[in-house]
């Protein structure tokens, strides 16, 4: 490979200069991710955390060298070694979790965030980006709430600061004895969310049919003063915490029952309705899915993640309102920010759409993504990826070997090896890992055969270009490995054989 001229490394990336100096350096990058994952060859680096702690070390000594070794040679080791060593989600034996591989066109328009590097916690930071940003984030809120009065989101950095911004607002409505609900299936951050908020530690709502049921919300809302003592006037206020799309199954809370469950408490009590769609919202793109989503519009707040179904890079979440007013309680000022008299005089006033101060343009990938694929183009993209997850299905069923626990909700599917014990599933998966194979995750949940919760193999399928006959390859290398390790077990057991 012929070397690169030298390049000056405090060349900048802003101006019309910038484009120049970053084209022969984006040259090495390109080179390095594709060598990089040329020598990886599979989905997972080879030799599990030792083996890719070495390469590293080889590539990223030292740290901070006395004199530095210049641009090509930074980027070219650096990039190589993290491409060589990453779990790639643009394979399709990679799909353990919600780890989307993203779209080109997204990274792309990601690069020129970098390069402009707009902050947007204040107008004179991010002048076009701030008003970028407003426009977008009334479509998203407009695409979730469609008769909302005067829709908007915010941009975070995914579910978890959504879910607790969402419950901050509950909180600064309500007051700070809100009880949070919600069902055992929730996310792990909604209970984060309630222990950095200071709430009493949320109400878990049994989930026997994998989703909440009305039923039960209506009576823990109505069983909730009892629990305090002596019982409180006024009322205990709440935020029922409803999930569409969990991450373990896919599975979807009935929306539309939940939010007449609240509304019919709402004249007695101070309650809201919070759905966590994280995984599920971008179903709101599907002809064919959307409905399943129906009643997320009634919702006072939704989290989104579109580094998820949405194949953004990270970071792309959102919290969608109906109204914007209800982002009132974020308000926040700071002198050098948002002066009273620079808002008064028609400077946009940005602090109190974020809990961050200095923050990415994350909204330019997703408003390119929006415009380059359309509605449509992303429906797609979605209905492909839940068509796969169900041929997946069918080709568990099929197989007598395996069993599959249950139809996907979304675009997750749990299966384990035909009577193989929990250790023995949790070993097909490290066995897998460890070879640089497949990327599989795991996922505790009842068994529908037994009633008892049993350890299964998840596969989230997130690839919108997966085909038929790599789902058959990835069920070809389970199988292989389950029979590889019993064998092993028995010749441990009878050394003999
Ligand atoms: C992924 C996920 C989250 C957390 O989102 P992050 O973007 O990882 O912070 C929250 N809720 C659900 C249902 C999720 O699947």
């Amino acid at each position: 490979m012929p070397a690169s001229p030298p390049h000056d490394p405090t060349l900048l990336a802003g101006g019309t200069g910038g484009p120049r100096a970053l084209r022969p350096l984006v040259d090495t990058v390109f080179t390095a991710l594709t060598d990089g994952a040329a020598a990886r060859c599979g989905p997972l680096p080879g030799g599990g955390p030792d083996g890719v702690a070495r390469r590293v070390a080889d590539h990223g000594t030292p740290v901070l060298p006395e004199q530095g070794h210049g641009a090509h040679d930074a980027l070219r080791e650096l990039v190589y070694v993290l491409a060589e060593g990453a779990a790639d989600p643009a394979d399709p034996h990679c799909a353990a979790h919600l780890h989307c591989p993203p779209l080109a066109v997204a990274t792309a328009a990601d690069l020129a965030a970098s390069a402009l590097n707009p902050s947007m916690d204040s107008w004179d930071q991010a002048p076009a980006a701030s008003a970028l940003e407003e426009r977008v984030a009334a479509g998203i809120g407009a695409l979730v709430h469609p008769s909302g009065r005067d829709p908007d989101a915010l941009v975070t950095t995914g579910g978890t600061e959504s879910n607790l911004i969402g419950v901050l607002l509950a909180r600064e409505v309500h007051g700070r004895r809100l009880r949070l609900i919600c069902g055992a299936d929730a996310h792990h951050s909604a209970h984060r969310a309630a222990w950095l908020l200071g709430l009493d530690t949320p109400l878990v709502l049994p989930t026997p049919r994998g989703v909440l049921d009305p039923t039960t919300v209506d009576e823990a809302l109505a069983g909730l003063d009892a629990l305090e003592c002596p019982s409180p006037r006024p009322p205990t206020p709440a935020v029922v915490f409803a999930t569409a799309g969990t991450t373990d199954t896919g599975a979807i809370d009935p929306l539309g029952a939940l939010a007449d469950v609240v509304a019919a408490h709402r004249p007695t009590r101070a309650v809201t309705l919070h759905v966590d769609a994280a995984y599920g919202g971008p179903l709101l793109f599907s002809d064919r899915h959307r409905t399943r989503l129906a009643g997320v519009e009634r919702a006072d707040t939704v989290t989104l993640d579109l580094h998820k179904l949405g194949w953004q890079p990270v970071a792309a979440g959102l919290l969608t309102v109906p109204d914007r007013t209800a982002l009132a309680p974020l308000a926040h000022r700071a002198e050098y920010l948002n002066a009273d008299d620079d808002t008064e005089a028609g400077l946009p006033d940005l602090l109190g759409r974020s809990l961050r101060t200095t923050r990415r343009p994350d909204i330019l990938k997703i408003a390119v993504t929006l415009r380059a694929l359309g509605r449509r183009g992303l429906g797609e993209l979605v209905d492909a990826v839940c068509a796969a997850a169900h041929q997946l299905a069918d080709l568990i069923e099929a197989e007598p070997l395996l069993r599959l626990r249950a139809r996907p909700g979304i675009s997750t599917v749990l299966f384990r090896p035909q009577n193989a014990t929990d250790a023995q599933v949790a070993a097909v998966r490290r066995g897998l890992l460890h070879e640089g194979h497949a990327v599989l995750g795991r996922a505790r949940a009842v068994d529908p055969a037994t009633g008892h919760p049993a350890l299964w193999l998840k596969v989230t399928l997130l690839n919108p270009h997966t085909q038929e006959s790599d789902l058959h390859g990835l069920l070809k290398l389970v199988l292989d490995q389950h029979q590889h390790q019993h064998r092993h077990q028995r010749q441990e057991r009878d050394p003999r054989r």
